[in-house]
């Protein structure tokens, strides 16, 4: 028998659980579903063995424009602000303040860094301090210890520093969104859609065992999402790569997060340090840059998806060759991505070119491979400008139908993109979105 809810939401991480908690807590919609294909809420991306636990408040990341980091600060302060109503314990457990800087290390670096820290920079974020080599030494002794007396060397040290596990948070959203009363909502695991099929009249979600009516349905699938676009005739000229980022560990040698300086136009995030919010004693390396052939890190009977995301043709291999192989600075990222892989010499190419950047004195016995570290992000390509797409991504769909694609800076944007969705959503269907309650409940305008 078929089962009928106002909103469908595919797939139960850190972005289809807080839209689920959008929905339930600031509109009149009456019935919401999410659909989670695992036995349980994040257990992929959103994990936080998957990701670098960051919250991204815009000021230690160099190649954001002055309005991606407010956007990104906004965000960050609506999941403060859903943290702050948690208890103690359960806030305390998901998100923790921690120091956080991001360090340049050459001439290139500090000249870009000093660019960043504008009028305008300063003026979004009055707590952020430029600082040199002796407030460095202070701050994160490891940083300095044993670097060359000549290097040039700056940091941006921020005040907004938070670790976030974003499993535990869409666990924490989910349980708030099922607190709402009168109310249907309902979260099914296990269940994996098939096939999802749009209608004027509404559309139609499958999974093995069931079918499910909807008058809107919302996909945020993850990795996943790009093939139900592309199933349902979006992104045509969209193709995705799906890139591994691992971690290396050792024992604590940082006080806080150690990001170093992104050259804009970069997509992948350069390897910085961080605690571990889940194990205090060690400090992680990371994330390296790896082609992956499958959407899900361990499991390789995804491959065949990938090749749906990836869309073989003779235009995404030119797209791929002008974005990695023609631009001199992912040329070169890409080359030392594939020696770090390298077996028995990777790890110390990997050490020199990367760890030492931050933490002068290590040794090779010092870090370890991070075993069941790191998730899988994907890289767009427009295969008819030949370019890599960067940033936040979603199709909005003709009918009724949104598409998340996992959007850059990832998790730290999950209450922003539900609210919104939650708007878009509550209009298509005619119902109310409460933007005083919204306001109210997170701290930040919707
Ligand atoms: C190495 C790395 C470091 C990162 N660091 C950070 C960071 O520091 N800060 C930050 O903000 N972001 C970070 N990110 C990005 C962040 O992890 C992701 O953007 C975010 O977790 C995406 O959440 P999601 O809910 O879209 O996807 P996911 O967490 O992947 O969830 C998608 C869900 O959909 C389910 N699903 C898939 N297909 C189906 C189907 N057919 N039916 C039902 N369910 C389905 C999956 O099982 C999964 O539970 C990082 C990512 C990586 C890989």
């Amino acid at each position: 028998m078929e089962k009928e809810y106002d909103v469908v939401i595919v797939g139960g991480g850190v972005i289809g659980s807080a839209l689920l908690y959008a929905i339930s807590s600031f509109t009149d919609i009456k019935s919401v579903l999410l659909l989670e294909k695992y036995g349980d809420l994040a257990t992929l991306n959103s994990n936080s063995n998957s990701n670098s636990q960051t919250l991204h408040w815009g000021d230690v990341e160099t190649n954001y424009t002055i309005e991606k980091a407010k956007r990104a600060r906004d965000a960050s302060r609506r999941l403060l602000g859903f943290a702050s109503k948690l208890d103690k314990e359960e806030r305390d457990y998901i998100v923790q303040k921690c120091q956080k800087m991001v360090l340049a290390t050459n001439e290139r670096e500090v000249e870009l860094l000093e660019r960043t820290y504008s009028d305008a920079f300063r003026e979004l974020f009055p707590g952020a301090k430029f600082i040199g080599r002796e407030e460095l030494a202070r701050v994160e002794p490891n940083t300095m210890k044993g670097r060359d007396p000549d290097d040039k060397v700056a940091a941006i040290l921020s005040d907004s520093g938070y670790m976030v596990d974003f499993g535990a948070l869409a666990h924490a959203m989910v349980k708030r969104a099922q607190t709402v009363g009168g109310k249907t909502v309902d979260v099914l695991f296990n269940s994996e859609v098939l096939s999802v099929e749009t209608g004027s009249g509404g559309s139609v979600v499958r999974t093995r065992n069931d079918t499910y009516r909807a008058g809107f349905v919302d996909i945020a699938a993850g990795m996943h999402t790009l093939v139900f676009a592309k199933a349902a005739g979006y992104a045509k000229d969209m193709a995705a790569l799906a890139v591994g980022g691992n971690f290396y560990t050792s024992r604590r040698v940082l006080n806080g997060k150690v990001y170093r300086v992104q050259i804009g136009g970069i997509p992948f995030v350069t390897v910085h340090g961080d605690p571990d919010i889940r194990n205090k004693g060690i400090t992680r390396f990371g994330p390296t840059v790896s082609l992956a052939a499958r959407l899900e890190r361990y499991t390789p009977g995804t491959r065949s998806a990938f090749m749906k995301a990836l869309s073989p043709s003779i235009q995404t291999f030119a797209g791929m060759n002008r974005a990695f192989v023609k631009d001199k600075d992912m040329w070169r990222i890409m080359k030392d991505n594939a020696l770090y892989l390298t077996p028995l010499i990777g790890k110390r190419a990997f050490l020199e070119r990367e760890v030492r950047r931050i933490v002068p004195s290590m040794g090779i016995d010092d870090i370890k491979f991070g075993k069941g570290i790191g998730g899988v992000r994907m890289q767009a390509i427009d295969v008819k400008k030949r370019g890599l797409i960067l940033g936040e991504m979603q199709i909005i769909g003709r009918e009724n139908i949104i598409f998340n694609l996992t959007p850059s800076p990832g998790a730290t944007m999950c209450l922003t993109m539900a609210v919104e969705d939650a708007k878009r959503i509550a209009s298509a269907l005619d119902r109310e979105f409460h933007a005083d309650r919204c306001a109210a409940e997170l701290g930040v305008p919707a």
